[in-house]
């Protein structure tokens, strides 16, 4: 299952950065994923509650998910336009020659644990999971 994969590459940086911030529990996870990935929000949801539930440091903890459309620039008119996976045509022109700008994300927007001594915090890291993302 590809979302398996995924979701243990997640757990394993956020299992990482919580350890290393002295944190005794993950209370939350909050994760950016483009639909171009292909990556189902159900089965990234049913994967992350298989490994939490795995894992004394992530048992109980909360995945929200943020799908992102995809979005690509034509290169031939200029057109910015969302679609999904399977429309990447130019809309106002039908040209082939689009460029992706959103859509292949996979990364941890937050991580929120709980520490014994300075209780819950926030984590602003963001750490990128590999796929580029071209945000503006
Ligand atoms: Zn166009």
């Amino acid at each position: 299952m590809h979302e398996l994969g995924i979701m243990t590459g997640v757990m394993d940086a956020v299992e990482k950065s919580a350890r290393e911030a002295g944190a005794t529990q993950v209370l939350e996870v909050t994760l950016s994923v483009g639909e171009m990935t292909e990556a189902i929000e159900d089965a990234l949801q049913f994967a992350f509650e298989v490994l939490s539930e795995g894992s004394d440091l992530s048992k109980g903890a909360k995945l929200t998910i943020n799908m992102i459309p995809p979005k690509s620039k034509c290169l031939e008119c200029g057109a910015i336009y969302t679609h999904d996976r399977f429309h990447m045509l130019c809309p106002e022109c039908g040209s082939f020659a689009t460029q992706l700008l959103e859509g292949r994300e996979l990364q941890i927007d937050s991580i929120e644990v709980d520490l014994p001594d300075k209780g819950t915090e926030n984590t602003e890291e963001s750490a990128s999971l590999g796929a580029s993302s071209d945000r503006a």
